[in-house]
This record gives structure tokens, sequence and C-alpha cells, in this order.
């Protein structure tokens, strides 16, 4: 890996480097399902299953005691989290997370708790989140946006965002707020609209 980054020398800004700094994701009906709120406690029991389409098993989910209840991220976002997770291509943009989650202590669990890796839980590839809707947050992810670019340093700009946008337009917000790009994951994240954000965010950069 480092001699590839050897030989796109130094130079972070070049004109080869069209990836977005910083990819952030909404979590309940974007990542995963279903959302916190419809939880009836705790997800804390972990589900075992397949963790890519090859047969590594992992802890695909995590279960309410008593309930049947289990929160399972979504293929589509299971695959992205994969292939940003092993593809050297993707090893330097930051991940983070915008939840506006009623119940920010379910989606923490989760987070350290489902395997994306043997090993690697989705929190460990997350460097910074901002969840919940009380304190600095609100419903309005504007305000998760403004503390993501203040922690991270990382232009509002370089930033790519995947959210369901099923409760209201989050990402024309931050997009008209920041300039951030914005994908719509309507059904939770499919591969396909991976894709499109990125070829989205790659237009946009190269308009500059
Ligand atoms: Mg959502």
């Amino acid at each position: 890996m480092s001699t590839s980054m050897a030989a796109q020398g130094s130079n972070g800004s070049s004109a080869r480097s069209k990836l977005p700094s910083m990819i952030v994701f909404d979590l309940d009906d974007c990542l995963w399902t279903p959302e916190m709120h419809e939880l009836p406690g705790m997800p804390e029991i972990p589900v075992h299953g397949d963790l890519d389409d090859n047969g590594t098993q992992g802890v695909v989910g995590l279960q309410v005691m008593r309930y049947q209840d289990t929160v399972k991220l979504y293929p589509g976002a299971r695959k992205v989290l994969h292939e940003l997770a092993t593809n050297p291509k993707y090893k330097d943009i930051t991940l983070a997370t915008a939840s506006s989650s009623l119940e920010p202590s379910y989606s923490y669990a989760c987070l350290d708790g489902i395997e994306i890796l043997p090993g690697v839980v989705m929190g460990d590839m997350m460097s910074h989140n901002q969840i919940g809707r009380t304190g600095r947050l609100s419903p309005d992810k504007v305000d998760h946006f403004r503390l993501l670019h203040e922690e991270s340093g990382i232009p509002y700009t370089e930033m790519l965002f995947f959210d369901d946008c099923n409760w209201g337009d989050h990402c024309a917000r931050v997009s008209e707020r920041y300039g951030v790009v914005g994908q719509q994951t309507p059904y939770g994240l499919q591969w396909e609209e991976f894709l499109q954000g990125m070829s989205k965010f790659e237009k946009q950069a190269a308009s500059k």
C-alpha cells in the first residue's frame, strides 16, 4: 500500500484525487434496520452469520434480550463497508456517522457489536460519530455536520453523505447549507447507490 501511495506523490490534492476525504453515513434505515426507536430494549445478543459472500463467519446482528427484534445491516451496506475495510483504494477515506437516533446508546451498542470483518466492528471503522438529537445535536443534521467538520477539520466539500431521507431530506439540507454531496438511500444503502454517490462526488470535484 505504501508503494502505491508513493507513486501518487505527496501532494494529496493532486488532480488524481477524486475520492471524498470523508464519507458520512446515516445509520437507521441507511446502514441498518430497524430504526432504534422501534426496538423494545437494548440490542445486545450477538447473532452469527456470514460476513461476506465467502462464508466468513462473524457477528452480523444484535438481538434484543427476550425479543425477536434483531438489528442487521442491509446487504448493500454490508458490501459497501466490507469494500471500504478491504480495498486499498479507499484506505485514506475517513469514515463517520451522522444519526439523529432517538436511542443513541442502542446505536453505539450496534456500532460496537456488529462485525464487518472477523474482529473488526463497525465502530472500529468510524473515526467520528455524531449520534442523537439532544445537547448540541438536533433532528437537523446541519448540526451533526458542523460538529463533524469541527472535529475532523475536513472541508464540507470533501464530504460525501448517505442517508435514507425517508423522514426529511437531510441530504438536501446539508447540501444547501454546506455544499456536502449527498446520495439518498430510500431502501437502505445499495451497492449501486454507493457507486452513484462516488460518481456524483467525482463530478462535483471535477467541476471546480
Ligand atoms: Mg435514517
